[in-house]
């Protein structure tokens, strides 16, 4: 099965962590057109035997001048339209934001399969931000620690249910 899963998710909250974990040392292949995909970063993934491609939505981070909902809402909209499921990343530590909330509502509208997944969730620090993502109304959240590498087997459960 062939596939490509878009990392969307406010800045910070460890998607580009995550996509590396998944592509591992391989290069990334840059994409440099012009606009929205500017430094949109592809790669070859892997999670037990499933082979996608990952899609890091890194340009969210950029300061270009736009809003961070006017850059996160074009990025968004761009994973929906190409991608053929959406991993929805929140950081458990943060806690669920007005901006997690308003995005998390763009996805679940798309209606492409969307796994939620709970960054920063090592240790305790975690527990309140994880149970917060229930109320993203995007299922249960998985959750994981793309730093340490923990919760990757049930992100690839996750993932194989959505599909
Ligand atoms: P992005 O902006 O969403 O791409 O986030 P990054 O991947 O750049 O990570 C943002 C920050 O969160 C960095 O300092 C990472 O080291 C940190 N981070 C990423 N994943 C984890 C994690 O699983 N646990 C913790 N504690 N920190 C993490
Ligand atoms: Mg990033």
């Amino acid at each position: 099965m062939s596939f490509s899963l878009a990392i969307i998710g406010r800045p910070n909250v460890g998607k580009s962590t995550l996509f590396n974990r998944l592509v591992g040392k391989k290069l990334a292949l840059v994409d440099d057109r012009p606009g929205v995909t500017r430094d949109r970063r592809e790669g070859a993934a892997r999670l037990a035997d499933l082979s996608f491609t990952v899609i890091d939505t890194a340009g969210l981070e950029e300061g270009s001048g736009a809003s961070l909902q006017g850059r996160m809402r074009a990025q968004t909209e761009a994973a929906i339209e190409t991608a053929d499921a959406i991993l929805f990343m929140v950081d458990a530590r943060a806690g669920v934001t007005p901006d997690d909330k308003y995005f998390a509502d763009l996805v679940r509208r798309a209606g492409k399969p969307v796994v939620l997944a709970a960054n920063k969730a090592e240790g305790r620090a975690g527990e309140a931000g994880f149970f917060e993502a229930y109320t993203l109304g995007l299922g249960e959240p998985v959750p994981i620690s793309a730093e340490h590498g923990e919760g990757m087997i049930d992100l690839f459960d996750a993932l194989r249910l959505a599909l």
